[in-house]
């Protein structure tokens, strides 16, 4: 069977037509497997979702109860059977509950590796990399100009900031599912002991995080504008989704310094377009360098390269002798690092 016949773009998103299901469709289907819970991957509306448990719940708590009909607990590293075709969650290192899908039929195997990165990350499961004959990578920072540098030195920064600048609150943007957990992560492993506020849109997801086991420390509400005082916030670091720290809402902290970690602030022009004074470095997607390095370790026969830069390291691919194409997939985003 060629491996197109197995799994291949649709309208929805990647159908498998000998099992009959789609892999994070775009649009509601009958049975949809989700690779974890970021917006563009994890949709309402489907009839059936199969999921890690980490998922599922994840999808409930943004979605509600009735996200879909029936639902169903796929655990990491144990076949399931659909229609006939084997399917095979494994870890992604992405955020919480993310997973690879390997879909396995009359002796082809391809793994759908959703988004997925190789740094230690404590707030989630690492990667798990799993022999197949085609290897589905995404794409989202595939150019060689995007290294990322070293989670741990750009948390120094921001832990310098806070020393030197006392007077003032510290805001980072980071969104809600996995970078605002990881941040905070990041902070504890390097020590910073304080209590850390919260935006309230980050709430519910930090305390399904440390349900599962994921050490945050303290962590405070940050809006209730009757019991705190401005100047309570002096010296303190507030976590909050992006699209909060240009509104009212950032007015209650002092002269806040804004932060905004993602993989993005990689480009200058952006971290200043957008008025951030302190950028910091950090992905949940693979560098250029993991990206390359995962399908060198991988080699597989061929490698489908979807959502983002796909031009490059289909290029990359071909020059290291490995059969590569874009997968066009659409609704995915590349330009929100989710
Ligand atoms: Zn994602």
């Amino acid at each position: 069977m060629r491996p197109e016949e197995l799994l291949h773009p649709a309208p929805e998103g990647l159908y498998c037509p000998a099992g009959d299901f789609y892999i994070d469709p775009v649009r509601p289907v009958d049975r949809a497997l989700v690779t974890h819970g970021h917006a563009d991957h994890a949709r309402a509306g489907n009839n059936h979702v199969l999921a890690t448990s980490q998922t599922l719940d994840i999808m409930r708590i943004r979605f509600g109860e009735h996200y879909a009909r029936t639902s169903q607990i796929a655990d990491y590293g144990k076949p399931l059977n659909i229609n006939g075709v084997t399917v095979t969650f494994y870890p992604a290192g992405h955020v919480l509950g993310s997973a690879q899908i390997a879909v396995e039929y009359q002796g082809t195997r391809i793994v759908a590796s959703g988004d997925y990165k190789r740094v230690a990350d404590k707030t989630c499961a690492p990667f798990e990399p799993v022999a197949c004959d085609v290897f589905i990578t995404e794409a989202t920072f595939g150019l060689p100009v995007f290294r990322h540098p070293r989670p741990a030195d750009e948390i120094t920064k921001l832990l310098q900031s806070l020393q030197l600048l006392p007077e003032r609150s510290h805001i980072v943007g980071a969104y809600a599912l996995g970078k605002a957990q990881r941040v905070i992560s990041l902070l504890r492993q390097a020590g910073y002991d304080a209590p850390i506020y919260l935006h309230g849109a980050l709430e519910k997801l930090c305390q399904y995080y440390q349900s599962q086991g994921v050490a945050l420390g303290e962590l405070r509400p940050a809006t209730s504008e009757t019991t705190h005082q401005k100047a309570d916030f002096a010296g303190s670091l507030i976590i909050a989704p992006p699209a909060a720290m240009a509104d009212r809402w950032s007015r209650r902290f002092p002269d806040p310094v804004s932060c905004y970690a993602s993989g993005w602030m990689r480009i200058r022009q952006r971290a200043k377009q957008s008025g951030i004074e302190l950028p910091l470095i950090l992905s949940d997607h693979c560098d250029w360098d993991e990206l390359t390095d995962t399908i060198t370790e991988l080699s597989p026969s061929q490698a489908w390269v979807t959502h983002g830069r796909e031009e490059a390291l289909v290029r990359w691919c071909t020059l290291n002798s490995i059969t590569a194409k874009p997968l066009h997939l659409v609704g995915y985003e590349d330009e929100a690092d989710i």
